[in-house]
């Protein structure tokens, strides 16, 4: 997060305004050094080619300084172990007898270089040298940009002396208001405010940042107020102030536009995101954090993804999301993994080039970092077991809600099934039951020759009852009467409505006079019905016609045929009877 100094451009540019004037041709010589670094930090090829061209016959103060641009090109090129092999023989030749300035210019290179590898108390050795040199043979600017080095490396997210990082940025600060630069004053800001925001000390770094922004905002530079209003949104985030952050958010992007490079505006969207979450506003901080992954993804920028991971399964966790979450925090784990794997491997690295007399110390150090990370490993560990109980607890969720499901499922199936055979008034069996019920006992009964009655069941003078007392009072009857006829029956029985204040029954295994018997049983039950509470007269009686099964070829329509024709005389002769 920090804007860094460019050191060495630095070191470079202005060095020709402090070459002594005494010396014209010493003040050329040095120039052409200068062009050739200038070179090879934009295209390391042709300064290679400048360094053999200009070699041959060059006076040693020039040759230095050409070896020195060679190592810088090796550096630009990414070689930077042969860089840093020419930085150690420029500086064992300038120490011999080169002037102080090309000294420190070694020295800074090589500093730079050693706190790359991890070296920070040889780097900052170099640098607090080359630092010393530029106070007495440079320029005010050099000073201050070794200055600034120095800070960054104690800043360094490996070093995190952010104790000494805020006085080197401090002094930094004081020597650009010295100076009058003002980007210098709100770069050395900035990184004050961020070194406090890596403290945690928010509202320092608040101060710190939001004065950087001032003075940005006075210079006018929209890529810079950019910077620093993403900054300064961050930590109001951090505070809890969301609406702020997310305003400043928002002016961040307008600032940046359409053209804005596709890098900032993922990175924008990842911050938007995680101040949506600070501010609970998880709905909208996912599109925002999705957009940022795909563009890290496609990057592969292990840094971003290990936040952008993390991030986008608390966001799911929170919309309840449980399954995608659990594999945000997979993803999470083994970008996690791959970055400690490579501290590791850079630690093992630089333990292995370590052989000055700190090498004890730090050994320990690493030992205590090394530690520290065993504890983190082992807490992360913990995270993945705890979420994979989540898993599991899901699962098992997933199965008891099934099972539930499935069972009431069944219920209900059973319920629609009992519905479509049940009469609703009397729930005794309806017509299309009752007529399924009697097709198979007839069936039984002919293939294991037993017998079979019907009988059929008619209310009397039913009409009458809802016309005197009305339908209601009818309904109740036509209950009372099947609850009645389904008493008298065997339980070998079956009753059915077969519609209107009509009935049926089925005696199973019933002889003829068996099933008189249980007609006039039936016929009684009614007659002994106390209806007075629906009607104090209301007495109400069935008819009843039985018939019996015959030989093998009786048919079930036949033997209902029967049952009603006897019905039909049983009202004939006076109602209230039974006739066969
Ligand atoms: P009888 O005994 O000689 O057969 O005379 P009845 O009045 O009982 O015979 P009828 O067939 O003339 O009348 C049957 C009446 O039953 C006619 C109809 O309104 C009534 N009814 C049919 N279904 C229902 C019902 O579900 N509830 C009520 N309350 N009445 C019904
Ligand atoms: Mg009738
Ligand atoms: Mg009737």
């Amino acid at each position: 997060m920090k804007k860094l100094p460019i050191l060495l451009l630095a070191l470079v540019l202005p060095a020709s305004a402090a070459t002594p004037a005494a010396d014209p041709a010493a003040a050329a010589r040095f120039a052409q050094g200068d062009a050739c670094m200038e070179l090879a930090a934009n295209d390391p090829a042709a300064a290679r080619a400048r360094v053999r061209q200009l070699q041959p016959g060059a006076l040693p103060d020039l040759l230095l300084h050409l070896r020195i641009c060679d190592g810088y090109a090796e550096e630009r090129a990414g070689r930077t172990e042969q860089a840093l092999a020419r930085y150690e023989a420029a500086v064992a030749e300038a120490r011999r007898g080169g002037t102080p300035r090309l000294l420190a210019l070694a020295l800074a290179l090589r500093g730079e270089q050693n706190g790359a590898r991890g070296l920070y108390a040889a780097a900052i050795s170099d640098l607090k040298e080359a630092y010393q040199l530029e106070l007495e043979h440079g320029s005010a600017r050099r000073q201050i940009n070794v200055l600034g080095a120095i800070a960054n490396l104690y800043a360094d997210r490996s070093v995190k002396d952010y104790a000494n990082a805020l006085v080197y940025y401090g002094k930094v600060l004081a020597a650009n208001e010295a100076a009058g630069d003002v980007q210098g004053q709100a770069t050395a800001l900035f990184n004050l405010g961020s070194t406090l925001e890596s403290q945690d000390k928010l509202e320092e770094a608040l101060q710190y940042l939001q004065r950087a922004l001032e003075l940005d905002r006075k210079r006018g530079v929209s890529a810079d107020i950019a910077f620093d209003e993403k900054a300064v949104a961050v930590v109001l985030s951090k505070l809890g102030r969301h609406a702020d952050a997310l305003r400043l958010l928002a002016d961040v992007e307008r600032r940046y536009g359409k053209d804005v490079a596709p890098f900032d505006l993922a990175a924008l969207r990842l911050s938007r995101g995680v101040a949506l979450k600070r501010a609970g506003r998880y709905t909208q901080a996912l599109p925002d954090i999705e957009a940022a992954r795909a563009f890290f993804l496609a990057q592969n920028n292990a840094r971003f993804l290990e936040k952008i991971h993390d991030e986008r399964a608390q966001v799911l966790a929170a919309l309840g999301n449980w399954r995608e979450a659990f594999n945000a925090r997979g993803e999470y784990q083994a970008v996690h993994q791959k970055l400690q794997d490579q501290v590791l491997d850079e630690r093992t690295a630089r333990l292995r080039v370590l052989f000055d007399t700190e090498q004890k110390q730090r050994q320990n150090e690493a030992l205590a970092r090394e530690n520290e990370l065993a504890q983190r490993e082992l807490r992360s560990a913990q995270a993945v077991r705890r979420w994979q109980m989540a898993a599991l607890l899901l699962s098992l969720a997933g199965i008891v809600a099934l099972a539930l499901m499935m069972a009431r499922q069944v219920k209900l199936a059973r319920t629609m099934r009992d519905l479509a055979l049940t009469d609703e008034l009397t729930r005794l069996p309806n017509r299309r039951h009752f007529l399924a019920l009697a097709q198979a006992s007839l069936a039984h009964a002919q293939n294991s020759g037993g017998t079979l009655a019907m009988a059929g069941l008619d209310i009397d003078f039913f009409k009458k009852v809802n016309d005197t007392y009305g339908h209601g009072a009818g309904d109740v009857l036509l209950q009372r009467v099947a609850h009645a006829l389904r008493a008298a029956v065997r339980p070998s029985d079956s009753a059915g409505r077969m519609g209107g204040e009509e009935f049926s029954a089925l005696l199973r295994d019933a002889a003829p006079d068996q099933a008189r018997e249980i007609a006039e049983r039936m016929r009684a039950a009614v007659q002994a019905l106390d209806c007075s509470d629906i009607a104090p007269e209301l007495k109400p009686t069935i008819s009843i016609g039985l018939s019996q099964l015959g030989g093998k070829d009786d048919r079930l329509d036949s033997l209902c045929k029967r049952a009603d024709d006897a019905l039909y005389r049983a009202k004939e002769n006076g109602r209230n009877r039974v006739e066969s």
